[in-house]
């Protein structure tokens, strides 16, 4: 059971936002200006929490608050309100290797469950620049810059492992927000649930094809087993393209209340497949498509070189492989073909992840806007039911996806597949 809540712990409002924060240290400094001058807007546009925006003389924030609930649902879904503990650690422990590729956090407040950091501005999220037709031509480079540095860093190769222990002894606590992962990304959607939201009945076959194929269910219980029980690095938990703040010149992260230790290829699977799925609702011949195919194969050559560079460098200090361990050139070589395969398994366990999020997306509880880019139930129901041939097919023969460019050039194969779920060719 969560916590009971705090007895000091008040919901803010627009208008208790300004006197709160005069009693903050150093936060009325950077807005500047007496607190009746702030402005503050509610721009709660996200699923779980309260955010507001407060513009002062000298400078502007963002305060984000934990409810009691699910905003989007109501206090009908309870929802342990630590999690904004977690963000708070989450942001702080990446902090130092993400330099400038998320906002900075300013002040935690750990009786109102309240994280004040910098306000993103002109930022918009990556997902309603994509649903306008606008390509953010820096967002897949630093996206991988920032996977690759935040899973590095985290992980054993970096890390002495008591360091990543330390990791594991905090989030672990994080107990509700993994529990929804569990539940929303691998399971309902593999099950029949209340929870469920596809569109109906145009994608009713599709979901009971995907509960009754026995493949399909094998490779989600083996990733759900890898999200629950590889701890490899300190992982986002859900970088999708609604975590993303951009502009066309700079990428920032956001949102990192999933944050759990787990598998470093579920941060990477989620960005290829929120690329995939604006794909997927992209029309044919759009000019956004050849640009998010790119995109997937830019984030994951970006990531991949990224991570060995660190790994070649001076920081590779971790646990894993002790400098002791592959002496001299036959070392050398032997040590190279351990981070090819360490590589590998990073793409393999985001192939994977890439799947299950694509599908739980289509046919689970939280639903992307993407498919607002096409006009009408019918056409966006189509276009839904072609990312859902993609990514069974991933599931069900990963082995013909043996590298990015394998997964880029699928995408067009399964365009306009149809609402039949069953394969017409083999994939
Ligand atoms: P939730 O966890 O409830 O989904 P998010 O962290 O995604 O909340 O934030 C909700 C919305 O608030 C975002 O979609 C974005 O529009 C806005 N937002 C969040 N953080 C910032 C920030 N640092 N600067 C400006 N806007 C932000
Ligand atoms: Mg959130």
């Amino acid at each position: 059971m969560p916590d009971p809540l705090p007895s000091a712990y008040r919901i803010l409002t627009a208008a208790s936002l300004p006197a709160y924060l005069a009693t903050l240290p150093g936060i009325p400094a950077r807005l500047g200006g007496a607190p009746s001058a702030w402005q503050v807007r509610d721009v709660a546009d996200g699923n779980l929490n309260a955010v507001f925006l407060v513009d002062g003389p000298e400078g502007g924030l963002c305060v984000k608050q934990a409810l009691p609930y699910v905003r989007v649902v109501g206090e009908s879904w309870p929802m342990d309100i630590h999690r904004a503990f977690f963000e708070a650690r989450y942001i702080a422990r990446v902090a130092p290797f993400a330099a400038g590729l998320a906002p900075r956090l300013h002040h935690y407040d750990d009786a109102q469950f309240v994280m004040v950091m910098d306000k993103l501005a002109p930022h918009t999220i990556l997902r309603r620049a994509l649903l306008e037709g606008r390509h953010m031509p820096r967002a897949a480079a630093d996206l991988a810059d920032y996977a690759a540095r935040a899973s590095f860093h985290t992980s054993d190769l970096a890390q002495p492992f008591e360091r990543r222990f330390e990791d594991l002894l905090v989030f672990s606590r994080s107990l509700a927000l993994q529990r929804i992962t569990v539940d929303l990304v691998f399971t309902d959607p593999f099950a029949e649930h209340e929870r469920n939201r596809f569109p109906r009945p145009h994608l009713t076959a599709w979901a009971a094809a995907l509960r009754e194929d026995a493949a399909v269910k094998d490779a989600v219980a083996t990733l759900r087993r890898a999200y629950l029980g590889k701890p490899q690095s300190l992982i986002h938990g859900d970088l999708h393209s609604g975590s993303v703040m951009v502009t066309p010149e700079e990428t920032r992260v956001i949102d990192g209340e999933f944050a759990c230790v787990g598998p470093s290829g579920f941060d990477i699977g989620h960005v290829l497949a929120h690329f995939a799925l604006a794909w997927f609702a992209r029309p044919q011949g759009d000019p956004l498509r050849p640009l998010l195919a790119a995109d997937m194969a830019v984030f994951w050559d970006s990531f991949r070189r990224r991570f060995l560079a660190l790994w070649e460098g001076a920081e590779a200090t971790g646990d894993a492989f002790p400098a002791s361990h592959y002496p001299g050139p036959a070392g050398a070589a032997r040590m190279a073909r351990q981070r090819a395969a360490y590589l590998d398994d990073i793409f393999a366990d985001a192939r994977g992840f890439l799947a299950v999020e694509i599908i739980r997306r289509i046919i689970g509880f939280a639903q992307v806007a993407d498919f607002q880019a096409r006009a009408g139930e019918e056409e966006r129901a189509s276009a839904m039911a072609s990312a859902l041939a993609f990514a069974r097919s991933l599931l069900v023969w990963p082995e013909r996806y043996g590298d990015i460019a394998d997964l880029t050039a699928a995408l067009p194969r399964f365009d306009g597949a149809g609402l039949d779920p069953r394969p017409t060719r083999p994939w």
